[in-house]
């Protein structure tokens, strides 16, 4: 459906300094494809997507559709358009249009669609996607979530072959990244093409067909989801994709910010989609101090979690010490026994520069 060979884009910068963002992208998108585009930011994903629908049309190579050169001098852009669909981060909707204004604007201005019919098929869209009360609101009314969902029927109207999404979640507000990718997942399971620029990685895995992995403006690792994840072949994929979350709290004596930290172990909990475990990260980390940490301040604790493995632990680290804070004379074997029925696992081991508690949540 789509072949890319040697696509490359050139930034030149008005100082007479260039920037090779793509610098040889080759890859082939099969009809009903699910792809999704992984890699650290700046490695050119946007430019990529940007480069496929040409709202940036790049410096060198060849973007196959359908059979047909869309870089070629003289393609009509308005027909790749309707093809290709896209979608942003930002949503880009029309403001000062109500919300089925926006959804009918193309069909009706590009397409030629007659009204009624743009309409009818408009709500239809807004139905799908659980929007067709707010048919007639302003965009301005409505939360982050809804204004993606309306972004992408406004998408769909056009009835595109394939959409691109770049980074769909990335502005929300992490409560309404779920009522996004439901949207997506349910696109995928009716068959349309897509690609995805995304950083949720449980996400990728569960709804792609295959993963591109980009980096240094090339893909650099290009196979089936299960794959990519679980056995990459490059070094850098696997750095990349079982990489580890964690925020890291140095708890200097008892007149620590407390109730900040917590705070701030609920939010990694809301953003890395494991509010699930939020509870057991506070009483576990409380029980902890009041029963036994409180007498070896200063200490570090950290939360990590890696999305891959879907592994989320507190670290409790003290300098200098040579044995586990565990075994200290006055921990009870009550509270070993508690301790060990709210975690999954509780892992005593020394560290290069002191001892190590690790809770398995
Ligand atoms: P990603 O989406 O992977 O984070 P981008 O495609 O947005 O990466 O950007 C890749 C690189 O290209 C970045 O270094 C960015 O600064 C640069 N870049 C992007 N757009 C422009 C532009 N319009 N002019 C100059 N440099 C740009
Ligand atoms: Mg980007």
């Amino acid at each position: 459906m789509i072949t890319v060979s040697h696509l490359s884009k050139t930034y030149h910068n008005p100082d007479g300094s260039s920037l090779q963002v793509l610098k040889d992208v080759n890859c082939e998108i099969n009809q009903g494809e699910v792809i999704s585009i992984i890699g650290p930011s700046g490695t050119g994903k946007s430019t990529f997507l940007r480069a496929l629908n040409l709202l940036d049309p790049p410096t060198g190579g060849s973007i196959i559709i359908d059979g047909e050169d869309i870089l070629k001098k003289g393609y009509p852009i308005h027909k790749m358009r309707q093809k290709v669909g896209m979608v942003f981060q930002s949503f880009n909707l029309f403001d000062h249009m109500t919300v089925l204004e926006n959804v009918i604007y193309a069909p009706c201005k590009i397409k030629k669609e007659p009204v009624e019919q743009a309409r009818e098929e408009g709500l239809a869209l807004l139905r799908k996607i659980g929007l067709a009360e707010k048919a007639d609101v302003y965009p301005s009314s409505l939360s982050g979530g809804q204004k993606q969902r309306v972004a992408i029927a406004r998408c769909l109207a056009m009835k595109p072959e394939v959409i691109l999404f770049d980074e769909p979640t990335s502005a929300l507000d992490p409560t309404m990244v779920g009522e996004v990718l439901s949207v997506i997942r349910q696109l995928a399971k009716e068959g349309m093409t897509m690609l995805i620029v995304t950083h949720e990685m449980k996400f990728a895995r569960d709804v792609s067909t295959r993963i591109f992995f980009m980096n240094e403006g090339i893909i650099y690792e290009d196979g089936p989801a299960q794959q990519v994840f679980e056995n990459p072949v490059h070094s850098a994929t696997k750095a990349f994709v079982q990489r580890i979350r964690k925020e890291v709290f140095e708890i200097n004596g008892p007149d620590y910010d407390f109730p900040g930290m917590e705070t701030s172990i609920r939010q990694f909990c809301i953003k890395y989609n494991i509010a699930d475990k939020c509870e057991t990260a506070l009483e576990a980390y409380q029980k902890m101090l009041k029963e036994v940490m409180h007498k070896y301040l200063p200490m570090t604790l950290r939360i990590t979690h890696s999305e891959l493995s879907n592994v989320t632990a507190l670290d409790f680290m003290v300098e200098c010490l040579e044995s586990s804070p565990l075994r200290d004379p006055d921990v009870s074997p009550a509270f070993l026994e508690e301790l060990g029925s709210l975690c999954k696992d509780v892992i005593e081991e020394p560290t290069s520069r002191g001892f190590r508690v690790k809770l398995i949540l």
